[in-house]
């Protein structure tokens, strides 16, 4: 492994190639760029994304993007910086077009515009009833937006490092050097020397037990640059969306209630009608989540057991096959229940994380409360935190962020280089991923006792699906703090059991698990510290939102005694005050 390491040198570097990197990427046409993933690009889980993206394009009925906005505020429980969610939104309207242009297949109306479906938390103005709002393709629109995007890529030639794992983040004299990279093919490491860097890695959903995210959304982008002494913003905020398939997380789209879907408890109650009398099935998921998780509390789960049931039987067969054709393939493949004929047995999963690295609306990392950039260093999408989605995310909302952003960190990035030089490397830029590596692959079991990867993270998914997820306190919170403290010591001591070079995945899933771990442990920090209610953070101690003392963003920095610190700043207000968030 001693071998050195072999050296590029790019203006740009974009990490991760879904839809946020790739959008970036396509905004870079002309410069010097290298794309690095850990995926194959169209496997990324830009790809998954089933129920649309949101634009008041107002195809079927009255709509504005100032709608949009306030929805977005609104449904972020006031958490939103308003300056970024008014760029989201009317800017979600031209990048819409702009994919139809490229090629992206919409669903059409009869007279042929993109057609559009409702959503969960998207109204007509202030509390007037739902609006369709979600531009579709089936429920295959990420998939769709993922092929357009790399069609685009490679026609314009863009230069893609497939199956490298990024694991560290070079600095230099205060500005971005570019990033240490494990070739997953042969295990060779890679330094990339760059101007800028772009981190678009996506989420980290694996840390919870039950989730609707990919194998891969381990929250590298995340743990890398928090490491290199970046805050992360926001990240006690994880929602779980309503429908996962019970026991199996795997998502069942939000457009299914869209078009119409209704929960209903063990009772065969329509539940949602108690907690939301006008939006029902579309109030936004933390809101939803928590409901079941509610009813599923008092007994009113279906059979004594831990989910509820989504019926579409009413839609009838040509809206759910042509309509939801993927998800009624999952729900007949993994379940063997026809949705057609029968109920759909679904329970929250943990599904997206709000916060993320703290960005301005250029895309450019911000390391403090007074927004001060860090030269070079831009991310973007799931692992980026503008904010746009405050304390919750609206459904499409996060397709709307990766293009809307990505586009805008791809031309600031555009800009910085050709205005910069080259940092110089730092000495031995490799040296720490070496280390790390070589411990995990050759290491002798420090202390005599070897872990293995996969006991700790499935010990740490547990842990935080306990006692961090939908209903939370302080003593769980304390308790998993701890915990996540215990096994970070414990991954100290974890060797892999594949020492060899060629796609080595049990070296990729242990440097993903120290990833998990950091993510986790700021998660669970900013929860304990948050004593209040908002959005997807419902702590049970603290039920009521409290704007006087927590209407502001947490920022968590890795302190040099490998802790975490709490610093805060202001949230952006420019045209909706808070107000008490009903449906
Ligand atoms: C099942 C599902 C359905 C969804 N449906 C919708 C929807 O209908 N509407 C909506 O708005 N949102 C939806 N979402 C959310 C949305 O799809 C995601 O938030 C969004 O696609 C994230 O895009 P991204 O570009 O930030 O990251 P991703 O698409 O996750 O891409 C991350 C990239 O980073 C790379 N990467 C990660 N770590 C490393 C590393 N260490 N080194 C190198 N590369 C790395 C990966 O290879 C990948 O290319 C859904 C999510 C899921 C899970």
């Amino acid at each position: 492994m001693a071998e050195s390491p072999i050296y590029h040198k790019h203006e740009a570097v974009i990490v991760g190639a879904g839809g946020a990197g790739l959008m970036a990427a396509g905004n870079l046409v002309g410069r010097d760029v290298a794309v690095l993933s850990k995926l194959y690009p169209i496997r990324s889980h830009t790809g998954a994304a089933q129920g649309g993206i949101g634009a008041a394009l107002g195809n079927h009925e009255e709509d504005h993007w100032e709608w949009h906005m306030f929805d977005t505020v609104k449904g972020g429980d006031y958490l939103v910086d308003q300056d970024a969610a008014e760029i989201l939104t009317r800017e979600a309207v031209e990048t819409v077009y702009e994919l139809e242009h490229w090629g992206l297949p919409f669903s059409r109306t009869p007279e042929g515009k993109i057609a559009q479906r409702r959503f969960g938390g998207h109204t007509r103005g202030e509390g007037k009833g739902p609006v369709r709002r979600s531009c579709y393709a089936a429920d295959r629109t990420g998939h769709m937006i993922l092929q357009t995007l790399y069609q685009q890529s490679i026609k314009h030639g863009m230069r893609f490092f497939d199956e490298y794992l990024v694991v560290d983040l070079l600095m230099e004299g205060g500005r971005t050097a570019g990033v240490v990279a494990l070739s997953i093919a042969d295990g060779q490491l890679h330094v990339f020397h760059a101007k800028a860097v772009l981190f678009a890695t996506g989420g980290y959903g694996r840390v919870y037990q039950t989730t609707s995210n990919a194998h891969a959304l381990t929250g590298d982008g995340m743990a890398v640059v928090l490491r290199a002494g970046v805050p992360l913003e926001d990240m006690e905020f994880f929602q779980f969306h309503p429908t996962g398939i019970y026991k199996m997380g795997i998502l069942i789209t939000e457009g299914a209630r869209g078009e119409g879907g209704k929960l209903l408890n063990g009772r065969g109650e329509r539940f949602m009608e108690k907690y939301a009398p006008t939006m029902l099935d579309l109030a936004p998921r933390d809101i939803i989540s928590r409901c079941i998780a509610q009813e599923l509390r008092e007994g009113r789960g279906v059979d004594g057991k831990r989910y509820v049931h989504l019926d579409l039987r009413h839609l009838g067969r040509d809206v759910i096959e042509s309509k939801l054709p993927d998800i009624t393939d999952f729900v007949r493949t993994y379940l063997g229940i026809d949705p057609i004929e029968e109920l759909i047995p679904v329970q929250p999963t943990a599904h997206y994380a709000m916060g993320g690295i703290p960005t301005d609306v250029l895309g450019r990392v911000v390391v403090d409360e007074k927004n001060t950039v860090l030269p070079g260093l831009y991310a973007a999408g799931e692992c980026a935190c503008v904010s746009v989605h405050g304390a919750n995310r609206l459904g499409t909302n996060s397709l709307v962020d990766i293009l809307v952003f990505g586009r805008r960190s791809g031309r600031d990035m555009a800009r910085y280089v050709a205005e910069s030089e080259f940092p110089a490397l730092p000495p031995q830029p490799a040296e720490q991923a070496e280390a790390r590596i070589a411990r995990l692959r050759e290491g002798s079991g420090g202390g005599g006792r070897e872990e293995s990867a996969a006991v700790v993270r499935e010990e740490l998914q547990q842990e935080l699906m306990e006692k961090a997820s939908v209903f939370r306190t302080a003593n769980n919170l304390v308790q998993a703090l701890d915990r996540v403290r215990e096994l970070q010591q414990r991954y100290q001591q974890v060797r892999v059991q594949d020492r060899s070079r060629v796609f080595n995945t049990d070296l990729v899933e242990a440097l993903e698990l120290g990833f998990l771990l950091d993510t986790a442990e700021v998660t669970v920090a900013g929860a304990l510290a948050r004593q209040e209610s908002r959005g997807a953070h419902f702590r049970e101690d603290f039920p009521q939102r409290d704007d006087q003392n927590w209407l502001k963003h947490t920022l968590a920095y890795r302190t040099a005694g490998g802790g975490v610190e709490l610093k805060y700043k202001p949230v952006t207000i420019t045209r909706f005050q808070p107000k008490e968030r009903k449906y």
